[in-house]
C-alpha cells in the first residue's frame, strides 16, 4: 500500500500542477516518496520568540509582536505594490513589509499577537522586517523545516506539499525495520521519525528522528553492497597457471618499479587461487597503474582468457587502447577498442570478434556494458579510475563472464575504514612508489596580474620543443557566471594575441568524440603546442612532452581535482611546472592552493582538502560510485555505520536472501537502492 503511494507521481498530489512538478523535478523530486524523503536541510527555531527590543539585528530570529495597524497598500514604480503592516511589543514598533502579496499581508489582523520569523533591519526611525514568515502566536512553539529550494518554489509551499504528501499516505507508515532490530538499537518507529524530521517539536526529537533515518539509509546501503559483493566468495574456472610477466617486462620501455612488481604479483596470486579476484589498486597520479593493468591482461590473455578494460572517457579509452596495442605488438594478442562514437560497422566487427574469441583484450568506455557485448571467455575485468563508475556498472560488466577476476584502479585515496565499507572484502594493493627520475612539478599560485609573465614562460618552453595545457573551468554547461573565461573565445584570443607563432587548439567535453580524439591525438603526436582544455583532460591522459599546466580560475576546482590536473605534467624527463591562477581572495582558497604548492602527495592533499572543505563534499557518495545518501555521512556517522554493519551481518546470517515476510520492506528498499546505484 505504502509503496504504491510512495511511487505515485507528485503531480497527483494536491497543490502540484505542471509548473510545480517541473520545479520539484529540478530538486530531484518525482514521486510522493521523493517528496517525503526531501528532508529539511535545517530548521528555523520558533521556539524561543523574543521581543522586538531584544531581537538581534540582521540575523534570522523569531519575534513576538502585536499588530497595531493592518496592511496599507502603496503603489511603487513599475507597477509593484508594497504592503506595510505595523506591529509593536509595547515599547518599540516593527514595520513588516511585503511586496505584491496582498493576500499574505491581509491575513494579519489588528490586535492579534503573531510570531514573525525573518531578519530584523534597523531603519532610521523604526525596525523593519522584509517579507517575514509568520504564524499566530498561540501556535505551539516549534522548529520549522527549511527545505532545499529552487527559484519559484518557496519554503512555505514546500512545507505545505510535504504535509499533503504525508496526509496522502496510510498512517502509520509501514516500518521496514523488524521490531527486534529497532528495539536492539533503540530506534523510534519509522512513522514517528518521518513526521518528526519534518516537523520536530524540539531539537532533540529532530536528532532522534535523524538517527533512525540514517540507520535505515546505512543499513540499506550495507545490505545492498553485501548483495553486490556476494559473488566474490565463490569459485572460478579462471585459473591462471602460466605467469608470463617476465616476457611482458622485457617488452616494457622501462623497468617496472618495485611497487608495480609487487602489485602484479599480488594480483597473479589471486588469479591462481581458483577464487575470483576482487582487488583495488590504489596509486597516486603517475604511479604507473596502466602498466600494471597491461601486465595482467597480457598474462591472462596468454592463458587463453579474454580481458575487458573499462575507462570513464573516450579519450582515456583510446589512449589505453593505443598503449596496449603498442605493448602487445608481436605477441599475437589482438586488442580492440569499443566506444560509443564508433560507427555501427566498426562496433559490429568488434562485437563479432569478441563473441568468437578473436579479440583477446577489449578496451572501452561504458559502451562495454551494453547488452550486445558478449564474450567468448571473459577472464579479467579491469576498471580504470573506478570512482567514475557506479557499483552497479562494475557488477554489470562482471556478469558478462562466469566469475571473472576483477581489478579496479583508482588514484583517489580513500581512508581505510571507508574503503572497507565501500568495497567490503575487496583486497587492497597500493602502488606507493613513483617511477624513478620523476621530477616534482614546481607549483605556483598567482593572480591574474601574472598572465603576461605566464604567457612568456609558455612561449619559452614551446620554443624549446615542449608543450603546455591551459585549463579553464567548463563554460558550456550553461548557467555558469559570465565572469568565467569562455574556453572557446579564450582559445581564439590566445592564438591570435598571446601565441601567434604557436599551434593552439581547443579541447572540451561537448565536442564530438571523433574530433576530441583527433585533437588529443595531434597533441600527443606533438602537432599542437598549446592545448586549451576543460577538465576532460583531468583523467589519466598521458603526454610526457607536456611540461606546463596552467589552470585558470583555480578556485573553481577541488584540490584533488587540481592534483589530478597537475598529474598531466611531470611525466617525462623534463622539469615541469604547474601554475594556478586565481583572483579569489578568500583565506580558505589561499590555504587550499598553498597545499598544492607545498606537497605532491595525493593522500596528504586529500586529507587537507577534507579538513578545509569538510567531509560532505569530498567523500560524497558520487565519487565512489555509490548512490547519493540523503542524510548519512560516511565519514562522520561512524557509530551508526558500525551498528548497521552488525545489523546487516546478523540479518543476512539468518536470512541471506531477505526473503522472509518480515524482511520484505528491507528487501524492497535494497532493491530501490541498487536500482539507483545502477542508474546513477
Ligand atoms: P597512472 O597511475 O596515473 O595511471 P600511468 O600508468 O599513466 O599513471 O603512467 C604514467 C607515466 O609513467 C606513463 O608515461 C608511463 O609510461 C610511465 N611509467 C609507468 N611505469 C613506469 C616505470 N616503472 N618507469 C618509468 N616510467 C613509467
Ligand atoms: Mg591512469
Amino acid at each position: 500500500m505504502q509503496a504504491d503511494v510512495f511511487a505515485q507521481d507528485v503531480c497527483y498530489l494536491k497543490g502540484v500542477g505542471p509548473n510545480r512538478a517541473a520545479l520539484l523535478q529540478k530538486l530531484g523530486i518525482e514521486t510522493v516518496g521523493d517528496l517525503i524523503e526531501a528532508y529539511p536541510r535545517d530548521y528555523q527555531d520558533w521556539s524561543h520568540p523574543v521581543s522586538i527590543t531584544a531581537a538581534p539585528i540582521d540575523e534570522p530570529c523569531c519575534v513576538r509582536a502585536t499588530v497595531i495597524a493592518p496592511a496599507e497598500e502603496r503603489l511603487l514604480s513599475g507597477g509593484r505594490r508594497l504592503y506595510t503592516v505595523l506591529a509593536t511589543d509595547g515599547q518599540v514598533n516593527l514595520r513588516l513589509t511585503f511586496f505584491n502579496a496582498r493576500y499574505t499581508a491581509a491575513q494579519l489582523q489588528r490586535g492579534r499577537d503573531y510570531l514573525f520569523y525573518g531578519k530584523l533591519g534597523a531603519g532610521f526611525t523604526l525596525r523593519e522586517m522584509v517579507a517575514p514568515q509568520f504564524a499566530p502566536a498561540q501556535t505551539p512553539p516549534a522548529l520549522h523545516p527549511v527545505y532545499p529550494l529552487t527559484a519559484g518554489l518557496s519554503n512555505k509551499v514546500m512545507t505545505g506539499l510535504v504535509k499533503n504528501a504525508l496526509a496522502r499516505c496510510d498512517r502509520p507508515l509501514a516500518d521496514p525495520l523488524p521490531d527486534a532490530v529497532r528495539r536492539q538499537y533503540g530506534l523510534c518507529e519509522l512513522d514517528r521519525a518521518v513526521e518528526t524530521i519534518h516537523f520536530p517539536p524540539t531539537a532533540q526529537a529532530a536528532q532522534e528522528a535523524r538517527r533512525r533515518l540514517i540507520f535505515d539509509e546505512l543499513l540499506t546501503l550495507q545490505l545492498g553492497l553485501a548483495r553486490l559483493k556476494n559473488r566474490s566468495r565463490g569459485v572460478t574456472d579462471v585459473v591462471i597457471t602460466r605467469d608470463r610477466t617476465p616476457d611482458f617486462f622485457a617488452r616494457l620501455p622501462f623497468a617496472p618499479t618495485g611497487a608495480q612488481r609487487r602489485v602484479i604479483r599480488e594480483a597473479l596470486t589471486d588469479m591462481q587461487s581458483g577464487v575470483p579476484m576482487n582487488r583495488l589498486v590504489q596509486g597516486d597520479v603517475g604511479s604507473g597503474k596502466t602498466a600494471v593493468a597491461a601486465a595482467l591482461c597480457h598474462t591472462v590473455a596468454l592463458n587463453g582468457w579474454q580481458c575487458a578494460v573499462m575507462a570513464p572517457t573516450e579519450i582515456l579509452a583510446t589512449q589505453h587502447y593505443e598503449t596496449f596495442s603498442r605493448l602487445f605488438a608481436g605477441t599475437g594478442l589482438r586488442v580492440a577498442l569499443l566506444t560509443g562514437s564508433q560507427t555501427k560497422k566498426q562496433k559490429q566487427a568488434v562485437l563479432a570478434d569478441l563473441a568468437a574469441g578473436a579479440v583477446h583484450v577489449v578496451v572501452g568506455t561504458h559502451a562495454l556494458l551494453q547488452e550486445t557485448v558478449r564474450f567468448y571467455a571473459l577472464g579479467l575485468v579491469v576498471t580504470d579510475e573506478q570512482h567514475r563508475f557506479g557499483v552497479g556498472q562494475r557488477a554489470a560488466l562482471l556478469k558478462k563472464g562466469s566469475a571473472p577476476h576483477m581489478l579496479v584502479m583508482s588514484a583517489t585515496p580513500i581512508p581505510r575504514t571507508l574503503a572497507l565499507i565501500i568495497y567490503g572484502d575487496l583486497d587492497l594493493s597500493v602502488i606507493d612508489e613513483l617511477p624513478p627520475g620523476r621530477q616534482t612539478v614546481a607549483t605556483y599560485a598567482v593572480d591574474s596580474s601574472y598572465h603576461e609573465r605566464v604567457y612568456a614562460f609558455i612561449r619559452k618552453h614551446v620554443a624549446a620543443g615542449r608543450q603546455a595545457y591551459i585549463v579553464c573551468p567548463l563554460v558550456e554547461e550553461g548557467d555558469e557566471p559570465s565572469d568565467l573565461t569562455a574556453a572557446t573565445q579564450y582559445a581564439e584570443t590566445l592564438q591570435t594575441e598571446a601565441f601567434p607563432n604557436c599551434r593552439v587548439a581547443l579541447l572540451h567535453g561537448k565536442m564530438p568524440a571523433a574530433q576530441k580524439e583527433q585533437v588529443m591525438g595531434a597533441f600527443a603526436a606533438g602537432q599542437i603546442d598549446i592545448l586549451v582544455a576543460t577538465t576532460v583532460i583531468e583523467v589519466g591522459v598521458d603526454v610526457p612532452n607536456a611540461v606546463l599546466m596552467v589552470v585558470e580560475n583555480a578556485e573553481r576546482f577541488g584540490l584533488s581535482q587540481l592534483h589530478q590536473l597537475r598529474g598531466r605534467v611531470g611525466r617525462g624527463q623534463y622539469p615541469s611546472t604547474c601554475i594556478l591562477i586565481s583572483d579569489h581572495q578568500g583565506e580558505t582558497n589561499r590555504k587550499r592552493l598553498n597545499v598544492l604548492c607545498q606537497t605532491a602527495d595525493g593522500f596528504r592533499i586529500a586529507d587537507e582538502d577534507l579538513k578545509l572543505r569538510g567531509p560532505g563534499d569530498f567523500f560524497g557518495a558520487r565519487q565512489h560510485g555509490l548512490p547519493r545518501l540523503k542524510l548519512a555521512d560516511l565519514l562522520t556517522d561512524t557509530e551508526t555505520l558500525r551498528q548497521t554493519a552488525r545489523a546487516a551481518a546478523d540479518l543476512l546470517q539468518t536470512d541471506p536472501t531477505l526473503s522472509r515476510p518480515e524482511h520484505a520492506g528491507l528487501a524492497a528498499a535494497v532493491k530501490r537502492m541498487l536500482h539507483r546505484a545502477y542508474t546513477a
